[in-house]
């Protein structure tokens, strides 16, 4: 299994790691934050860890207080109040709860559909669960000179002809890493009759379902008519309270997605951190008191338009994300040196991966090349683009906005 595709090669996070960039390289690569979640997150932390059963094995479900604060926050946004005990999982973070969810119910050969590009987790979670990855290209506009997410669209044939009696799951992911495409409602209704038509299991990953930007609406596949008992949510405390360490996630959806999962994380991690749990379910019991998610959201737009300004001024082509904290460069223009010293863990790859690399040297700021979220077969869409992450501190950003006019 783990011999096929790209599921044993080195990851990009690994290849583009601080560790082998220049020391003052800014970091808009691998997606974190260069600053900490609030003190009075923290706090609650340090305050479990005071205690005994703090610093010990939780349920594998999760510790109560979280479900409970999961529960109380999200039930609203889910239309139906939901059931600590059958609906409800955490999971050691949003890739450890979708990697057992795969693992409860792919069978050897189950085909699974993934939008392109995708995040680059799902290719060796599906293979080496025994799935066949079947990708379906979100196609980008590239006529337009100012291209938001939205002009990423899926070809309704083409996921059609994706599916056959083997297709088991369809992978979504809105807001989108690395496009940052919002879906649209019209999009997921057609995505729910297609998943309808064929009985599939949804897995909406809506990471980043606290960073969508302009008004636009978030739109719950859980929430379409019929889509509950067919849809497992991800969600990430990582995201909405910029912990990405902490590996806290959670999964919702109905018992009989759950409690198979249930069985597979437990073998996988028995249960996850036990007082990152308590800060996370302080997190939420709080987050609305503080409107902690309304200004972290306002502080993230205002990121967005010091990095989108910064490449108008350069001229350069990019795609204005909806959601999220990526944004898409367009570097199908960009030239370097013939004689530009590449390692091998670049010189093999795409275009983009010399592009990430030459940027990283010569400019001093890191970002991710998009072809590793492609499969091999459609490399050539993806290393026309370099995704930055604008997950840091304003000063950072200009700083970074500064130095990438030497692109020029
Ligand atoms: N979600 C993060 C990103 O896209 C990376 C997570 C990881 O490194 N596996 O940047």
């Amino acid at each position: 299994r783990l011999k096929e595709g790209r599921a044993l090669a080195q990851d990009v996070w690994s290849i583009f790691n601080a560790a082998n960039l220049p020391t003052d390289c800014i970091n808009l690569g691998q997606g974190y934050m260069n600053f900490s979640p609030p003190q009075w997150i923290k706090d609650a932390a340090g305050e479990a860890m005071a205690t005994v059963v703090g610093n010990h094995y939780s349920h594998p479900k999760g510790r109560p207080r979280l479900r409970e604060a999961i529960k109380n926050y999200f039930s609203p946004t889910f239309g139906r109040e939901l059931d600590v005990e059958t609906e409800i999982l955490v999971t050691s973070g949003a890739n450890e709860g979708q990697y057992s969810v795969l693992t409860a119910f792919l069978e050897d050969g189950d085909e699974v559909i993934m939008f392109e590009p995708f995040f680059d987790q799902y290719l060796p979670s599906v293979v080496f669960n025994g799935g066949k990855p079947v990708y379906v290209p979100l196609h980008p506009d590239r006529s337009k000179s100012k291209p938001t997410s939205d002009d990423w669209k899926i070809d309704f044939e083409e996921l059609r002809r994706a599916m056959n009696s083997r297709t088991k799951i369809i992978m979504l992911n809105t807001p989108h890493n690395p496009v940052g495409k919002v879906f649209t409602r019209e999009e997921l209704e057609k995505i729910a009759a297609l998943a309808e038509e064929f009985n599939l299991i949804v897995m909406s990953d809506e990471v980043y379902d606290s960073l969508v930007f302009d008004g636009k609406e978030h739109v719950r596949f859980a929430m379409l008519p019929g889509m509950w008992d067919r849809t497992v949510t991800v969600q990430s405390a990582g995201k909405m309270f910029a912990a990405t360490g902490w590996r806290i996630g959670w999964l919702i959806g109905p018992a009989w997605i759950i409690h198979p999962t249930l069985a597979a994380t437990t073998r996988i991690v028995f249960c996850s951190n036990s007082p990152m749990q308590e800060a996370v379910a302080a997190g939420l019991e709080e987050a609305s008191k503080r409107q902690f998610i309304e200004i972290q959201c306002s502080e993230y737009a205002e990121r967005r338009k010091i990095i989108s300004e910064g490449f108008d001024k350069l001229g350069m082509r990019y795609t204005l994300p909806e959601g999220t904290y990526f944004l898409l460069l367009d570097i199908s223009n960009l030239k370097w040196p013939d004689n530009f010293p590449f390692p091998p863990s670049v010189e093999g790859r795409g275009r983009d991966f010399k592009a990430c690399w030459f940027i990283a040297m010569e400019i001093g700021v890191s970002s991710i090349p998009v072809s590793e979220f492609y499969c091999e077969e459609h490399v050539s869409i993806g290393e026309n683009y370099a995704r930055f992450a604008f997950c840091k501190d304003t000063d950072t950003l200009r700083r970074a906005v500064e130095r990438l006019q030497g692109l020029s």
